[in-house]
């Protein structure tokens, strides 16, 4: 029977592989996920082979438990609250990888140096993964505020690791041979490893969550592939690292798209508190109708649509959509452009844009559309805030200052379309809408952009 299960684990393996292949494309991201979860499913089964594995009727019920919520979550949660889900659920892996350690040592199943060594730290980075996703969890649902930073924070997270480390290390020595070590030092180790999560991650908010987020993703990977080796488990091996190599390069991207060293989120972390930076802003808002957008529009030769946050809150993206074919079918080159930190997880606003039904060929990275901004006779931003802040490039006292941003400003014309006066993620005043060239459509987004369709009609 056991060459079956590794058979069938050989091929979870390719899948897996092909699934992450395949989702570095937006035409083949759902066919990727479709077979990296056709793999999960064969390895769940496989798990049933495996020779002597007992407790069968608690695998079952376990399995229609976690799978009913996860299959009714998926369809309720709405995609403006996906951030959330990920974090919980990525939260969730991190800890049952640490529970694997916890019922590993309390068979007295941790034999040797190693063995011993890759459990303490698998728990030690599950347990944190854990802590640190639910806060991660609770922060994006509005439940806890933003930031809560305690006196000489740096100095609490670093006592609190070494602390960690060194029991667990003491585990590691008293377990060699024994199999176990003492169940309170045990419970004491885990208590240390949640709180140290938990530590880290409250005094985060703001612009820095989705980093954080993928790093505690990237440690989910690593604890799995680490109790997968206490286990013998070489499908768990193989997930552990699929997750902690992905979630490493993807934490590296947003960091570098927010300009953001990774130990500079983990220890001076943007507050998520409402601020300004250091100058003042000159100038003032100006208003604009529908009806003068959607002039200024029609009679341009270039637009380029920045999409945010506000888009997938209002749901506007079909709306959007319509208003630019009608744009395009007047003769007006119309093109997306999508910063890599817009909307609140990487990805979001390419997967609205793709759900609308506009094509890939139209929708550009910032690499790739930042320099021709110049030629641009409108910049129509659309709900975002922070990725067009100027005060990113120019303000060094900005808490957003060096995040590379979608250069709306200079384009000829600049139209944002927003509901009033409210600051973007990160709480910061944004100079874009004090410049010259910009004008303010103030409304929802789904409404204002209906507004627009409505007045190119009448343009044709
Ligand atoms: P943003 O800075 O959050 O700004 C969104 C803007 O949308 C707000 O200023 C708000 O202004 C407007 N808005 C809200 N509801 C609206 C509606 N119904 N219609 C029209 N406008 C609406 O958004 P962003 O420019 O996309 O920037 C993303 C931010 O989130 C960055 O700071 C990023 O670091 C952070 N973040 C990103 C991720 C990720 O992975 N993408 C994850 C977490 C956090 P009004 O209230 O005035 O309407």
């Amino acid at each position: 029977m056991q060459w079956i299960v590794d058979g069938v684990y050989l091929v979870v393996a390719a899948l897996f592989v092909i699934g992450l292949k395949a989702m570095s494309s937006p035409t083949k991201a759902r066919r990727g996920i479709a077979w990296a979860g056709i793999g999960m499913i064969l390895a769940t089964l496989a798990t049933f082979l495996v020779p002597g594995m007992k407790n069968l009727t608690l695998i079952v019920v376990a399995l229609v438990i976690g799978g009913g919520v996860a299959w009714w979550a998926g369809r309720v949660v709405k995609m403006t609250d996906m951030p959330q889900m990920v974090a919980i659920y990525n939260g969730m892996g991190g800890g049952a990888a640490a529970l694997i350690a916890a019922v590993e040592f309390a068979r007295g199943e941790v034999h040797g140096p190693v063995v011993a060594t890759l459990a303490v730290l698998g728990s030690l980075i599950g347990s944190v993964a854990f802590s640190g996703s639910v806060i991660a969890f609770l922060k994006l649902q509005g439940i806890m505020s933003k930031a809560v930073r305690l006196p000489a924070q740096n100095l609490v997270n670093i006592v609190l690791a070494l602390l960690t480390l060194g029991l667990g290390a003491w585990i590691v020595i008293a377990s060699v041979g024994a199999g176990s070590a003492n169940p309170w030092l045990l419970v004491l180790f885990f208590l240390l490893s949640l709180a140290l999560g938990a530590v880290v991650t409250m005094p985060i908010g703001g612009a820095d969550m989705p980093v954080v987020i993928s790093l505690l993703n990237a440690f989910t990977g690593l604890a799995v592939g680490f109790e997968g080796y206490v286990l013998g488990n070489p499908t768990l091996i193989i997930a552990g690292i699929v997750v902690g190599a992905s979630g490493t390069l993807l934490t590296q991207l947003m960091a570098k798209a927010m300009n953001r060293p990774i130990l500079g989120v983990l220890f001076t972390p943007i507050s998520g508190e409402a601020q300004v930076g250091g100058a003042a802003l000159e100038g003032s808002m100006k208003e604009l109708t529908a009806t003068d957008a959607a002039a200024l529009m029609r009679y341009s030769e270039r637009v380029v649509v920045i999409p945010g946050y506000g888009m997938a809150v209002a749901g506007a993206q079909h709306k959007v959509w319509e208003m630019a074919r009608q744009l395009e079918e007047l003769g007006v080159e119309v093109s997306f452009a999508i910063h890599p930190v817009a909307g609140r997880m990487p990805g979001h606003m390419n997967v609205l844009l793709a759900e609308a039904g506009v094509p890939y060929e139209k929708i550009f990275d910032l690499e790739e559309i930042n320099a021709e901004f110049p030629q641009v006779d409108v910049a129509l931003v659309i709900g975002a805030n922070d990725v067009v802040n100027p005060v990113a490039r120019t303000d060094k006292l900005s808490p957003i200052y060096g995040m590379p941003i979608m250069d709306a400003d200079r384009a000829r014309n600049c139209i944002v379309i927003k509901r009033g006066r409210g600051a973007g993620y990160s709480g910061i005043e944004n100079a874009l809408f004090y410049a010259d060239n910009t004008s303010m459509l103030y409304g929802s987004a789904q409404q204002a952009v209906a507004d627009i369709v409505g007045q190119l009609k009448d343009l044709h």
